[in-house]
């Protein structure tokens, strides 16, 4: 049988491994950190650095393709990568959505709606982008951002100094605060033949910064889901992309506004494992095994929740009911703000 090899070992590493499994696949997941959460269901591990090149290459020789569950995979891993196997979806996709101005570029060439934004390098150049933009507005690094960490609010310009020393010298965007009614994402998948397939379009609310729920349908107008989705897939085409993108939205009385996207399986997909037949894992599995799409429709209503810390302590009363689907990391150690869990609420069936 085939192995996908998967690059990071966190929890959307373990469920693309158990989608690979039920399809008959073998899973390697290559993980820096020992024990990863996907650890416990791959069918092999490699704990090694990304500056391990023998470690890469031995990795790469034992899979027939690589993709990853996170987007800031160093560059000098993927150039050595690249040269043994197909990496799905491809680097083009990688380098765009490694860097905030680069995505927000290549948005604006599209000629998809985006937030004003300007770069941010040092104090001259934050003064002339707090001229240009204004307040309030959002202060956010261009790497490695991920959960709302790297960024700073600005109520007004007095604020930017305090913004500017929150970057710590990393180059930065900034961004004009959307007044958004809601925000909502498209989780689509397009295959190594070009066919391509979106769920439906789920509503998303944060908290601190962090996906707290998922709601499925979204209580918005048909006519933007269509245009979410038209939006989703033309992002897909201009890439070539195969394999399954996130793509999170702005919700506001002149349309939509894209805020970002992900080149890979996404928090606020998860709803689909329990929505239709294929799920976001799965969708992403067949793309870059070169299998078709699978069936993709919404068969339920679905409240994915997102369980963070001690949220875990309601796990007694979620486990006896039974509109609940629960989905477990297996994570040892319990923090503030570490995404332990989701469940999944069937709200009409
Ligand atoms: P993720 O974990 O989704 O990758 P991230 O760290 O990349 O998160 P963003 O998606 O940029 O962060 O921002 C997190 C949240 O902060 C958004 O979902 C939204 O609620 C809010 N936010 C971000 N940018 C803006 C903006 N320009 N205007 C209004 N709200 C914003
Ligand atoms: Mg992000
Ligand atoms: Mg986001």
């Amino acid at each position: 049988g085939s192995t996908i090899g998967i690059l990071g070992g966190g929890q959307l590493g373990r469920m693309l491994s158990v989608a690979a499994s039920r399809l008959g696949f073998k899973s390697h997941i290559f993980e820096p950190s020992a024990n990863p959460p996907a650890a416990d269901v791959a069918h092999r591990v490699t704990t090694a650095s990304y500056e391990d090149q023998d470690a890469l290459k031995a990795f790469a020789e034992t899979v027939d393709v690589i993709t990853y569950e996170f987007e800031n995979i160093p560059t000098s891993a993927l150039d050595l990568l690249e040269t043994l196997r197909p990496i799905r979806p491809g680097r083009e996709a990688l380098r765009i959505s490694q860097d905030r101005l680069i995505e927000k570029a290549f948005l604006a060439d599209l000629g998809l709606a985006i937030a004003p934004y300007a770069d941010v390098t040092d104090s001259t150049s934050m003064t002339a982008a707090v001229e240009a933009i204004g307040a309030p507005s959002i202060l956010k690094t261009r790497r490695f951002g991920y959960d709302g960490k790297g960024q700073a609010r600005l109520k007004s310009a007095e604020d930017a100094a305090e913004a500017l020393a929150e970057m710590n010298g990393a180059p930065a965007v900034l961004e004009g605060f959307v007044n958004f009614t809601c925000e909502i994402s498209v989780i689509a998948a397009r295959s190594a033949d070009g066919q391509v397939s979106a769920f439906d379009p789920g509503q998303n609310v944060h908290r601190d910064g962090i996906l707290h729920t998922t709601t499925v349908p979204a209580k918005v107008p048909a006519k933007l889901q269509m245009d979410a989705v038209l939006m989703a897939a033309k992002i897909l085409n201009a890439l070539d992309y195969v394999g399954v993108m996130g793509v999170e939205f702005f919700v506001t009385p002149q349309g939509l506004i894209i805020n970002e996207i992900a080149p890979r399986v996404h928090n606020s997909g998860h709803w689909t494992q329990n929505g239709c037949v294929s799920c976001q894992f799965e969708q992403h599995i067949r793309a870059v095994a070169g299998w078709p799409l699978g069936d993709g429709q919404r068969h339920s209503d679905v409240v994915m929740e997102n369980l963070i810390g001690n949220d875990m302590d309601r796990m007694p009363e979620l486990m006896a009911d039974p509109t609940c689907a629960l989905h477990l990391y297996g994570k040892a150690d319990v923090k503030p703000g570490r995404k332990m869990a989701h469940v999944n609420r069937i709200t009409k069936g």
